[in-house]
């Protein structure tokens, strides 16, 4: 290839046939969820009601790899594999030293990363028996991939969408009704949960998680879903890494940082866990960068522990970074980033030090994603655009220091119903909101009692 290729494709039977799992190998060792009840790990009881078996299955799994099927693989084949990028013009742009590489997910039907574990998760609930899928949406991203894989696999679904994000993105609205979802903006009134915290207007992903765990709970022919933060959704997105290790392979390279974005830390997860554990197989010196909002800093700013992973308490206890259930994160426009936790495979693994974590400003950010539209040409979603300011960090210390790096980052989204967005930066008008270490400090007075601290 010549110097300036910019493209690397894999054919449709390059598509991984395997995910991989990094819970049997997590360094320090997996902590078990905690049922509230009894703050006993939480077992497959506890999940029964609300997950089909062989997610539940995937979520304690000790196998180092498990078999996609071959339904699934062939509806990810819609897409996949899907592209890495040399970022040829972004490196003039900036003018940097460094190679800058990017694998793009924004060219799936939703235009994210979130139909590859949408598309399993229905294929598994649809083998179940299972008539329909509640579940949350917060910038519209998950929503919309699950309505997409409901499509595919003939199964209702029902969503509760966070009240800010509803009203910002009526197009994700007409996206997930264009595949037959029902769409409902959080807090509703059409749950327990929904009416209790119908004072935050503006909603989070921890309340519209807990009106949608409430429905599935309650009907036997109605399972819930979840986009992120689980150990099976992170295990369903290492397509990611495993396809772009093959096509840097193509490129004759290997990255010293790969950066992404992390909300519960699926995308991050997917690119980054297959280049973990090529590390350790190849002896690389490979760092891994999650890069989150400076208004919602759940790594950099929160506490390693037991926490709900939703608002109200319902759901089992996780071991996870966490800024407390009860903190509702200012409303910036990287909805998917707005969420209290983390997920407990990450949060390990930034526990042990294998993995940094950055926190990114809103106008920084939108600043990189401008720069990187204007020399790549792909919009980024505002989340995707987190990692584009982290791998421009990188690079801009690589010049300091007189590096010369491989970056490689993770574009997991286009930003094509963000537009309103980049209206407000356009215009001047973008806030950088403060967090509020009070707030923080109130939310994690409020973590279950009783759960035991973790050292
Ligand atoms: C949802 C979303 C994220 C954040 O969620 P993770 O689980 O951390 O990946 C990031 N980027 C895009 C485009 C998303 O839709």
């Amino acid at each position: 290839m010549s110097d300036r290729t910019t493209k690397f494709l894999l054919s449709e039977d390059q598509i991984p046939s395997h995910w991989i799992n990094l819970l049997p190998e997590l360094p320090g060792g997996a902590l078990p969820p905690l049922s509230p009840a009894t703050m006993q790990p939480a077992g497959p009881d506890d999940l029964a009601a609300i997950f089909p078996p062989q997610v539940i299955e995937q979520e304690v799994s000790s196998e180092h790899e498990i078999a996609i099927p071959e339904p699934v693989r062939e509806a990810l084949g819609l897409w996949r594999p899907t592209p890495l990028f040399r970022a040829h013009r972004l490196e003039e742009a900036v003018g940097t030293r460094s190679r800058i590489y990017y694998k793009y997910e924004g060219v799936s039907p939703a235009g994210s990363h979130k139909p590859n574990s949408a598309i399993a998760q229905a294929y598994y609930n649809q083998q179940a028996g299972i008539a329909k899928l509640t579940t949350e949406t917060g910038a519209g991203q998950w929503g919309s991939a699950l309505s997409f894989a409901g499509a595919m696999f003939g199964l209702e679904i029902e969503i509760y969408m966070v009240g800010s994000s509803y009203d910002q993105k009526p197009y994700r609205r007409s996206m997930m009704r264009t595949w037959g979802a029902e769409v409902h903006r959080s807090p509703s009134d059409r749950t327990e949960a929904g009416r209790q915290n119908a004072a935050f207007e503006t909603g989070s992903l921890g309340i519209a998680i807990s009106e949608a765990v409430e429905l599935a709970a309650q009907r036997p022919d109605t399972n819930y879903s979840l986009g992120s933060v689980l150990n099976h959704v992170l295990l369903h997105q290492t397509v990611i890494g495993q396809e772009t290790i093959a096509q840097l392979a193509l490129a004759g390279d290997t990255p010293d940082v790969v950066v992404a974005s992390a909300g519960g830390g699926s995308n991050f997860a997917g690119i980054a866990f297959p280049w973990w554990r090529e590390k350790q197989r190849r002896g690389l010196g490979t760092r891994f960068v999650a890069t989150e909002p400076a208004a919602c800093p759940t790594l950099t700013q929160g506490v390693y522990g037991y926490d709900f992973g939703d608002a109200s308490g319902l759901t089992p206890l996780l071991p996870m970074h966490t800024l407390g259930h009860g903190f509702v994160p200012p409303p910036v426009h990287a909805g998917g980033l707005r969420y209290h936790g983390m997920a407990p495979l990450l949060s390990a693994m930034v526990r042990a030090g294998e993995v940094e974590a950055r926190a990114v400003r809103q106008n920084e950010t939108f600043e990189a994603a401008l720069t990187f539209a204007r020399a790549e040409g792909i919009v980024p979603a505002p989340e995707s655009a987190h990692a584009v300011r982290s791998a421009l960090i990188e690079a801009e210390r690589a010049d300091e220091a007189g590096e010369e790096r491989t970056i490689l980052f993770l574009l997991s989204g286009h930003g094509h119903f963000d537009m309103a967005a980049y209206d407000a930066y356009l215009a001047g008008d973008l806030e950088d909101p403060e967090f509020s270490p009070e707030e923080r400090d109130r939310a994690l007075a409020e973590l279950p009692a009783g759960a035991p601290a973790i050292a």
